[in-house]
């Protein structure tokens, strides 16, 4: 609607997930807010111990324009789920859903509860010096900032859902046009505007010679001898954001696309070879479809080099060998991980997904949702009576008081497990 989206894409991303992920929570809501019962020792055998699942109070969401209805939506679900009232703001970049959303919402949510404010940059800062009770923002580290300033000012809780590079690497033993196939879909879904898209490819220069042709050829399967023409591939969003991604096709060199219309907004699917890590492209989140190949030595550079960075929302690596998979996994730190494909990780709601360091703070998906949107309150409700028990505890102390205390309060230690 607001860039040109695919309708496959839209109804898969914006629709389906967003319909799991009630479904999901409807399914289950009554099993997740139910007090959770907790272990309990001696002193509190007779007493009732619980996990109370209390809402936050009101919650601001505040949503970026790639997945517009999907990165309102969700968060929304599980808010209210957990039994918040929610003021959403929809982006302002994207005014058909922004417009839709405005208008749609308040007929089918109860008008006192929840509210959706349109408001660009000026219009946000004010709203975001009251005080909420709970903040969940989904858009780019720079902006993540000014969000937690914001909300410290309040002392308020935060989720952050931030972006960065993606790094995927390739192995030298892999099903070359398979990993191309998979490796273009992440790229190229959304006109490469999705937060979890693989940024970069890391290979070898004999595994970049093998990929080129095999995503050419991917390329053209999905979109086509001339994508421009493809229903199945989108726009970049707006002029600013075009700009900003024609300018990173000065990096390296062109190995194939590289074509963009600025009338329509349109960028072909593009790879880019021969780039030093110093390029722009290589410096910040390419949020278009550009896959630039980065060369590497083998795996243990490659690793090296994702580690040399701010730390992703994904780290995709592809290899036959499941050694060389997790060794990847286990050496490197990103918010989600997927081994041999690209996205597909975050379709599930069984799987918590958010980002870690630069990439964000917090989770959600699923009963993640639901939790994060909920405060876990400790209780332990005691019975009035057995008082000469409790009087153990009280002054005057002995000796002799403490022992009982200590035996009947003690968590034990069990197993050889050592830290150090
Ligand atoms: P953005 O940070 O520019 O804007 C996000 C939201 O913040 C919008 O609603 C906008 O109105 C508001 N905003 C912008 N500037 C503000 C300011 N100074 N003060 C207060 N509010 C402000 O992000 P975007 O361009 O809409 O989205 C792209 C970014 O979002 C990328 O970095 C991408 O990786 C990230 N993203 C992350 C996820 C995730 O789930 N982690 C999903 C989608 C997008």
């Amino acid at each position: 609607m607001d860039m040109g989206k695919p309708s496959f894409e839209a109804e898969f991303s914006e629709i389906l997930l967003c319909k799991n992920e009630l479904h999901e929570t409807l399914n289950n809501l009554s099993h997740w807010m139910k007090d959770e019962h907790v272990d309990k020792n001696l002193v509190t055998k007779l007493d009732s111990a619980f996990i109370r699942k209390d809402p936050y109070g009101v919650v601001l969401i505040i949503a970026p324009w790639n997945y517009p209805i999907h990165l309102l939506l969700v968060p929304l679900i599980g808010a209210i789920a957990a039994g918040n009232c929610v003021i959403a703001k929809p982006s302002e970049m994207t005014k058909n859903t922004e417009r839709l959303v405005a208008e749609a919402l308040p007929k089918y949510l109860d008008k006192d509860c929840f509210a959706v404010v349109t408001a660009g940059v000026e219009e946000t800062t004010q709203l975001l010096e009251n005080k909420f009770d709970f903040i969940f923002f989904t858009g780019s580290p720079a902006v993540g900032k000014i969000i937690m300033t914001a909300a410290a000012k309040h002392l308020t809780p935060v989720t952050l859902e931030l972006g960065g590079k993606n790094p995927c690497y390739v192995s030298d033993t892999c099903e070359v046009q398979n990993v191309a196939r998979r490796v273009a879909w992440g790229r190229f879904f959304n006109a490469g505007q999705t937060c979890v898209a693989p940024d970069y490819v890391l290979c070898s220069l004999e595994m970049q010679e093998k990929l080129l042709p095999a995503l050419s050829k991917a390329i053209t399967e999905f979109y086509g001898p001339n994508p421009q023409e493809s229903p199945s591939f989108g726009r970049i969003v707006g002029d600013k954001q075009f700009r900003r991604v024609q300018a990173l096709l000065r990096s390296g060199r062109v190995a194939m696309g590289g074509q963009t219309d600025e009338r329509e907004r349109y960028i072909a699917p593009t790879v880019l070879v021969d780039l030093q890590p110093s390029d722009p492209i290589m410096k910040e989140e390419i949020f278009g479809p550009i896959l630039p190949i980065v060369t590497v030595a083998n795996v243990e550079e490659a690793i090296e080099f994702i580690n040399s960075r701010e730390r992703p929302l994904a780290v995709y690596a592809f290899s036959s060998e499941d050694k060389v998979v997790n060794q990847v996994l286990e050496r490197t730190s990103s918010g989600g991980f997927c081994g041999n494909d690209t996205l597909m990780h975050v379709t599930l709601t069984s799987l918590p997904f958010g980002g870690i360091g630069n990439s964000g703070l917090g989770k959600y998906h699923g009963k993640f949702t639901f939790d994060t949107f909920s405060h876990q309150r400790g209780c332990l409700h005691r019975s009035m009576g057995l008082e000469a028990l409790n009087a153990l505890r009280y002054p005057p102390y002995s000796h002799q008081k403490l022992g009982i205390v200590r035996a009947a309060s003690e968590v034990k230690r069990k197993g050889s497990c050592t830290l150090l």
